[in-house]
């Protein structure tokens, strides 16, 4: 079973899918949680750069690619042949949703990735308004560095809501408590047990 979590910054991806494999663990499964850019010699190099300065949208994408051939490879693959659960903490709908609103074109991103990356079962888009996900994230929004964030968020999240109304997304709303959020995601996974 593979399950993958995403949304923007802000939106509790982390902590629900660290419940989430916890819930699943308490079911009697084995699981693997992980997330993306991994902690990998590429994906140490990707967040290396958002502090030392970003690299061009093209190389950005190559060095999320190289990152995630290891990661299916290393990890995904072998995991899911094994028959455990898969948690992931973003994958390559990041790659469509970040690098897309640097100007690469989404469709392009994804058609890279599923010529290598097994599509999950199930793909749980936590869902909030930019603002709020903002507040939460600590950006007020009134200087231009946060302005610049505001915009580039909001068509991270115009893309990831492209992808609802496929079988396999659920956009969850994640401006309730996160215990309710939780609750919504292990209904939705208990049917897969
Ligand atoms: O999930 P996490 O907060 O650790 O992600 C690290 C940062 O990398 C995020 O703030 C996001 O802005 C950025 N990111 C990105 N492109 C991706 C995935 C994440 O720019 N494909």
């Amino acid at each position: 079973l593979f399950i993958v979590l995403e949304g923007i910054d802000g939106t509790g991806k982390s902590t629900q899918a660290k419940q989430l494999a916890q819930w699943f663990r308490e079911q009697g499964r084995e699981v693997i949680a992980s997330r993306e850019p991994t902690d990998g010699p590429w994906g140490t190099k990707i967040r290396a750069t958002a502090a030392t300065g970003r690299l061009s949208p093209e190389e950005e994408l190559d060095y999320f690619l190289r990152d995630r051939r290891e990661h299916v490879e290393q990890l995904i693959a072998p995991a899911l042949a094994a028959g455990k659960v898969v948690i992931l903490d973003r994958y390559y709908f990041s790659t469509m949703a970040y690098q897309g609103s640097r100007g690469v074109d989404p469709a392009e991103i994804r058609r890279l990735n599923e010529a290598f990356a097994p599509v999950p079962d199930v793909l749980f888009i936590l869902d909030l308004e930019v603002e709020t996900a903002l507040t939460r994230i600590g950006g007020r929004g009134d200087t231009a560095n946060e302005f610049e964030k505001q915009e580039s968020l909001a068509k991270c999240r115009e893309v990831f809501l492209t992808l609802a109304g496929e079988p396999f997304v659920h956009v969850i709303p994640s401006d309730e408590k996160p215990e309710a959020v939780q609750d919504r995601l292990r209904q939705l996974a208990a049917e897969f047990l």
